[in-house]
């Protein structure tokens, strides 16, 4: 397919200016004006040339900021559906025309996912929004952003399937559903940039326009694009892509600590890596205080960004936070890239907690931490999983805290203890799991690890401990199972108190509001913590605590004395009800936990 033609180029600008004006009459989101610089020439398509993929997507990025992402259908379509759903942020920043603005568009959610639905089949539809670098949780950024001005796009936001009608076509929006997911070859990719600016997709970098045909993978996985001149520096391990504007002991690091990880997870691993990955470091210009960082990895790269003036100095404290970071994000290029979890939910736990845990270790193995304080992050782990995760099965478990990450990381302290006393560690066992997947499908899961346990002949109370938390979650005195859990890997720790305990950053207040209101309210946890108090929200799911401020739990004050008033929950007589001190009223309020409510499974925390 030919993308030059000076035809095809100003045809496009004309197409421009219609979505801008149809887009005032549909689109949620603000309206800009008509861009008046012309695009790249090599953006225009020929529309009496046919798309042979189902649908051609051309991305075209413009001065300000400002993108264009035009489809194209080879047969028109009702509308599209967008793989990737948990966010919906696309309907009140994306401003949508279909057609050059003569086919009205409206934004839609089809089968709870985001969705353009048109009111008669359309050809083309094209978005304009601007670059986008906000957080999505537990998701990939739509844009990260360089200091020197480049840009990341990630092409997996505007993953989408056709809606077809479910009876006869034209339908109302009422009456569509989306089509089957398309295949990696069903798209085209145009993407085109500014004379002078190039654009990489892995390891491919051409100046001002690329095209690209994924050939595999799953469509709503997508990659990071980028767009811009820093220089891909070359190593033996892969590429980099390292921002400028990264504090000059960061890049440092990341240029000698780099290879040095890939190296040692590969041989804790005994699993060479069977790609050269390519590593897109950014740091977006940011002055706001404290440090943050976001990373990912997609088949073939790592994406990570890091900024705040936190990070400014190099002290032991950011020296260890920058290496972690980094580490955790590169053993996904083994536990999320060249092999992956077969249950995205329930075996969370093992790419998440393997990339914390082998991040440790492997801050240690590298002198960036030393033995104390890789033992101390795992206690903090073991703790926070308590926290986090209550006796729910850890492969149901998800939300606040994140029990995966934490959790996962005790567990695989676990596992390490259980293969000391074979001789073995971690590593072999995770490498063990991965061979396994080799050999298969490339997937793994909880089975997969205890069976492993098992080959290497295990301690069976030890894997049944691994395989309860997992599938059944903790029960009473969880607190000792853990310590000696972890005592078994090396790792000494004593039970104390919670507000004793090895924690960073808790909020015992907030903790104490959480339980009482797992107590009290089915399903619903609602409610804010002020230096007044926890004010409960009033919602229907709660019997006692609805629309209550509650100032003290016992002679405890909330929020000042919430640590003894943590301590005190987790160690309470169940019989006896909790007597809660409530603004604007003279007497206690007495509460009894409903019946199916199922207490913290632990009395004391470890330090
Ligand atoms: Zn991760």
């Amino acid at each position: 397919m030919r993308w030059t033609s000076f035809i095809a180029a100003r045809a496009l600008v004309i197409a421009v200016c219609a979505p801008c004006l149809a887009a005032c009459a549909t689109g949620p989101g603000p309206v800009e004006p008509c861009p008046s610089t012309t695009v790249a020439a090599s953006a225009g398509t020929d529309a009496s040339e046919s798309t042979k993929a189902p649908i051609d997507i051309s991305v075209v990025e413009r001065v300000g900021d400002k993108w264009e992402v035009t489809y194209r259908f080879a047969k028109p379509v009702m509308g599209i559906g967008f793989e990737r759903g948990q966010h919906r942020f696309r309907y009140e920043h994306w401003n949508i025309a279909a057609d050059d603005g003569a086919t009205p568009v409206e934004w839609t959610e089809v089968e709870g996912r985001e969705a353009i639905v048109a009111s008669a089949p359309m050809h083309a539809l094209t978005i304009r929004l601007v670059t986008d670098t906000s957080e999505k949780p537990s998701d990939y950024l739509v844009h990260a952003a360089f200091a020197d001005g480049s840009r990341l796009f990630y092409t997996g936001h505007f993953a989408a399937r056709p809606l077809v009608c479910k009876g006869t076509a034209p339908c109302e929006a009422k009456q569509v559903a989306l089509a089957d997911t398309l295949a990696p070859g069903d798209i085209e990719w145009h993407f085109a940039t500014e004379a002078g600016r190039g654009i990489q997709i892995l390891d491919r970098r051409e100046p001002a326009k690329l095209d690209w045909s994924p050939t595999s993978g799953e469509h709503g996985d997508g990659t990071y694009v980028y767009f811009g001149n820093i220089e891909s520096i070359q190593t033996p391990f892969g590429q980099m892509v390292v921002d400028p504007g990264l504090p000059k002991w960061m890049r440092e690091s990341a240029n000698t600590n780099i290879p040095k990880l890939l190296a040692w997870f590969a041989e804790a691993t005994q699993t060479e890596l069977t790609f050269k990955p390519v590593l897109f470091v950014s740091a977006p210009p940011d002055e706001e205080p404290g440090r943050y960082s976001k990373g990912g990895s997609l088949p073939g790269l790592i994406q990570l960004a890091a900024w705040g003036r936190g990070w400014k100095a190099e002290t032991p404290e950011t020296r260890e936070a920058w290496v972690r970071f980094v580490a955790h994000e590169l053993f996904h290029l083994w536990n999320g890239e060249m092999f992956d979890r077969r249950d995205n939910r329930a075996d969370a736990w093992m790419s998440e907690g393997s990339s914390d845990y082998f991040s440790f270790a492997a801050a240690r193995a590298l002198g960036v931490i030393d033995d104390e304080r890789q033992h101390r992050l795992l206690v903090q782990a073991a703790n926070q999983c308590l926290l986090s995760v209550g006796s729910t099965p850890l492969a149901q478990a998800r939300g606040r805290g994140n029990p995966e990450y934490s959790c996962g990381a005790m567990l695989w302290a676990f596992v390490d203890g259980i293969a000391r006393e074979k001789k073995l560690d971690a590593g072999d066992v995770i490498g063990g799991v991965f061979a396994r997947a080799a050999s298969s499908d490339r997937r793994y899961g909880t089975s997969d690890v205890i069976s492993e346990l098992r080959r290497i002949g295990g301690e069976a109370k030890s894997i049944d401990t691994i395989e309860r938390i997992v599938n059944q979650g903790l029960v009473s005195a969880a607190d000792e199972v853990v310590r000696a859990q972890l005592a078994k890997a090396g790792i000494a720790s004593e039970r104390v108190a919670p507000s004793q305990a090895s924690l960073d950053g808790a909020r015992f207040s907030s903790l104490v509001g959480r339980e009482l209101a797992v107590c009290d309210c089915d399903g619903r946890i609602s409610f804010t913590g002020s230096d007044r108090g926890l004010d409960f929200d009033d919602v229907p799911e709660c019997t006692l605590l609805k629309g209550v401020r509650v100032t003290a739990l016992g002679k405890y004050a909330l929020p000042a004395d919430g640590a003894n008033a943590f301590d005190a929950l987790v160690t309470r007589d169940d019989k006896v009800p909790l007597e809660l001190k409530v603004e604007g009223r003279r007497d206690p309020l007495r509460l009894s936990c409903r019946s199916a409510y199922r207490r913290l499974p632990f009395t004391k925390l470890l330090k």
